[in-house]
C-alpha cells in the first residue's frame, strides 16, 4: 500500500499563485512596481561571502530594526518566512480538527487553507459592500473559534474597515478567541481613521498583527514578513518554527529595507497616485472599480454578454497584461489589477476603453 496523507490535507485546494508574464506587465500578484530599495541591493551583494554559514535563528538584529522603527518590544515580535509562514505557525500551534476560523467571505485565500492543514473548519462570513461585516463575524462565534482572521486592507476586495469598527469587533470577542490583524497593506494606506492594529496587539492578550516586506518594500522573492502582539503568542509560535526559518539575505535585506523610508515613502506616494487615475479611468469607461485603499483595484464585469471578466481578461492577455482571476474568491465576475508602472496603467486603462467600446 502506498503512503497516504491525512485526509484533510487531500481536501486543499492549492493556493494558485498569480500568473507570470515572460513579457508584457505582470499585474497578477500585488508587486511593487518600483522594484526595492536601492540598498538592499547593495546590501546583498556586500554578503555573499558566507553562505556556508547558518542564520541568525532569532533574527535578532533585524527585529531591534523593526522595533525600533515602530518603537516596538523586539521580544514581541517574531519574524517569518513571509506573513504566510506566520499563518502557517499561527494554525500549528492553535487550531486541531474539530476547531473553526471565521473570516469575511472574500477575505484572504490562505487562511482556509492553512486552517485545513491543520483539519480545522472555516466560517466565512458574508461580506457587507465588499468589506467585513463586523455584526456578522461575531455571530458567527461559537465555542469552537479559535482564530478570526481579519485582512486589512484586505485582498482581493481594496477596502478596509475602519479603526472603530476593528475595535468593536475586539470588544465583541471572548477573550479566548485570537484576532490577527493582516495589515499587509498598511503602508499604502492614506485614511485617518484606519490603523494597522499595532496598538490594539501592544495593549490586549488576544490580538497579534501581521505585516510583510512583500509589498510595499518590494521584497516578495526574499519571502519575509513579522507578527506583533502579546508574549504567550509570539512564544508558541517561537515554539512550532523551524530555527532558522529565515534566511540570512532576506534578514539582511529587511533591515537595509526599514532603514530606507526614502524609498518605501516614494513607493507609497507613487501609488496614492496611480490608483487615483487608474480608479477613475476605468470607472470611466462604465466598468464599476470598488474604492480601494492598498496597490490594487477590484474591477466587476458583467455576468454574461460581451462584457465579462473572461473576455476582459482574454483581451489584456492579448495586450501583454497580466491580471488577477478572482473566481477562487468567490468573485467570478471580478478581475483584480495590481498598480504598475505607469506605461502599464496606461496600457490597462487603453484596453479596457477599448473593450468596453467595442460592440
Ligand atoms: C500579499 C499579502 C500578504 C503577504 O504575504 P507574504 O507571505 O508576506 O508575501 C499577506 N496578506 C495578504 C492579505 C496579502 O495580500
Amino acid at each position: 500500500m502506498a503512503p497516504k496523507p491525512l485526509p484533510n490535507v487531500l481536501e486543499i485546494t492549492p493556493y494558485v499563485p498569480g500568473l507570470s508574464a515572460d513579457s508584457g506587465h505582470k499585474l497578477s500578484s500585488n508587486e511593487n512596481p518600483l522594484g526595492c530599495s536601492p540598498a538592499v541591493r547593495a546590501t546583498i551583494e556586500a554578503n555573499l561571502d558566507h553562505l556556508e554559514v547558518y542564520p541568525d535563528g532569532g533574527a535578532n538584529k533585524l527585529r531591534d530594526s523593526i522595533a525600533e522603527r515602530y518603537g516596538l518590544d523586539p521580544a514581541r515580535l517574531v519574524c517569518g518566512s513571509g506573513s504566510d509562514e506566520i499563518f502557517q505557525l499561527l494554525a500549528r500551534a492553535y487550531l486541531a480538527p474539530g476547531d473553526e476560523i471565521i473570516q469575511s467571505e472574500h477575505g484572504f485565500l490562505v487562511y482556509r487553507l492553512v486552517a485545513q492543514q491543520s483539519g480545522a473548519e472555516t466560517v466565512s462570513v458574508p461580506d457587507k459592500d465588499m468589506t467585513a461585516d463586523v455584526d456578522g463575524m461575531l455571530a458567527a462565534v461559537t465555542d469552537k473559534t479559535k482564530i478570526v482572521f481579519l485582512a486589512n486592507p484586505n485582498n482581493p476586495t481594496g477596502t478596509y474597515l475602519p479603526f472603530d469598527e476593528v475595535r468593536r469587533l475586539h470588544e465583541g470577542l471572548p477573550s479566548h478567541v485570537l484576532l490577527v490583524l493582516d495589515a499587509a497593506y498598511a503602508e499604502y494606506v492614506r485614511k485617518n481613521d484606519y490603523s494597522s492594529g499595532m496598538e490594539m496587539a501592544s495593549n490586549y492578550d488576544n490580538v497579534l498583527m501581521t505585516r510583510t516586506f512583500s509589498k510595499i518594500y518590494g521584497l516578495a522573492a526574499l519571502r519575509l514578513g513579522w507578527a506583533y502582539g502579546p508574549t504567550a503568542v509570539i512564544d508558541a509560535i517561537n515554539r512550532v518554527r523551524g530555527p532558522f526559518n529565515v534566511n540570512t539575505l532576506a534578514q539582511l535585506a529587511g533591515i537595509a529595507a526599514i532603514n530606507d523610508e526614502v524609498f518605501a515613502e516614494k513607493s507609497a506616494e507613487f501609488n496614492k497616485r496611480e490608483l487615483a487615475r487608474l480608479t477613475d479611468a476605468v470607472a470611466s469607461t462604465g466598468l464599476k472599480v470598488y474604492p480601494s485603499v492598498a496597490n490594487f483595484i477590484l474591477v466587476e464585469f458583467q455576468s454574461e454578454g460581451p462584457y465579462t471578466a473572461e473576455k476582459a481578461e482574454a483581451k489584456l492577455r492579448e495586450n501583454g497584461l497580466i491580471v488577477r482571476d478572482v473566481k477562487p474568491y468567490g468573485l467570478p465576475n471580478c478581475l483584480r489589477i495590481s498598480i504598475g508602472v505607469k506605461e502599464a496603467n496606461d496600457q490597462v486603462i487603453a484596453v479596457l476603453k477599448d473593450f468596453m467600446s467595442v460592440r
